[in-house]
């Protein structure tokens, strides 16, 4: 029997050792500041952005799989600190898909009938349909992130909050959605930077808001939440990854390799055909 391993089979043993790498096990302690947000992952930057382009045709190809197949979906979740790169990802890894299967859905400061429902209303109904892929700019964490750093409500209801979560994405899961969580780490000076970019750059200023400094000034209750929310939430059905952000080029291929991992592992399958069809001259 040969022992050589196919470039195929190399590159999915790396992407696993990556994945691992990444995810924060549940039940494990977990220390934020042993993740470097400027991590390279042992990559090149010119590389890198040839990999993902081969990593985005594979997406591609499972994602039609998964649209024809129309039983399962995937759900993306995407949490961060303002300017870490969320709406970058997004554009970056899912330009060139085919948008029909795709859905990005943001979340703001809830208002109007969002206020009265329950917290998971509005992302329920987010949810991505069968054979979708679903994400999520911002989502249900915001709601035991933000509400808790800023006192929105009290202790005593936001710390009910992760036990509603866990139970809610092991429903999408058990249901065929399959759910995956990145926070993109960013670090304090990296996001000055990115700040100050915003405020700079009038094409960009639209993207800044007071309140971002107001955040900012919070930065190490953020940590602690995110810190609680990801050991606390992170399971083997609906894992969290820490993917280091503070580089473009190396947040755009973790998020799309973790991607392709999730996808990979719901082996999408095209349906049958009808009989007849294989071989028909078509006049
Ligand atoms: P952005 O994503 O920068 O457009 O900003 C959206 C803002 O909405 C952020 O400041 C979030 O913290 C805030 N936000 C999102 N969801 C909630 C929520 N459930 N409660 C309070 N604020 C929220
Ligand atoms: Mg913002």
């Amino acid at each position: 029997m040969s022992t050589q391993v196919t470039p195929h089979a190399a590159a999915r043993a790396a992407t696993n050792k990556l994945v691992e790498s990444l995810r924060v096990h549940a039940g494990k302690p977990l220390s934020l500041g042993q993740h470097d947000p400027d991590a390279t992952c042992g990559w090149q930057k010119e590389e890198a952005k040839a990999e993902l382009e081969t990593v985005k045709a594979r997406i591609d190809v499972l994602q039609r799989r998964l649209f024809a197949e129309e039983k399962h979906s995937l759900l993306l979740v995407l949490q961060a600190m303002d300017a870490a790169g969320k709406d970058g990802t997004i554009r970056n890894i899912l330009a060139g898909l085919n948008p029909a299967g795709i859905e990005v859905s943001s979340f703001r400061v809830p208002g109007g009938p969002e206020m009265q429902h329950d917290y998971l209303w509005r992302v329920h109904a987010a949810t991505p349909a069968k054979g979708m892929i679903g994400i999520f700019n911002r989502s249900h964490y915001e709601d035991v992130l933000v509400v808790r750093v800023k006192q929105f409500v009290p202790k005593s209801v936001w710390s009910r909050r992760y036990e509603h979560i866990k139970a809610f994405e092991q429903l999408l899961t058990d249901e065929g959605t399959t759910v995956v969580k990145c926070y993109l780490n960013v670090s304090e000076d990296e996001q000055r930077e990115r700040l100050q970019e915003r405020v700079d750059d009038p094409e960009k200023r639209w993207k800044f808001r007071m309140g971002d400094l107001d955040d900012r000034k919070l930065w190490p209750k953020f940590q602690e939440a995110y810190h609680d929310a990801l050991v606390r939430t992170s399971t083997d059905d609906a894992p969290w990854y820490v993917v280091p952000a503070d580089r473009n080029w190396v947040r755009n291929l973790a998020v799309a390799k973790i991607l392709l991992h999730h996808l990979e592992a719901m082996k999408p399958k095209l349906p049958p055909e009808e009989e007849g069809i294989a071989g028909l001259v078509v006049t």
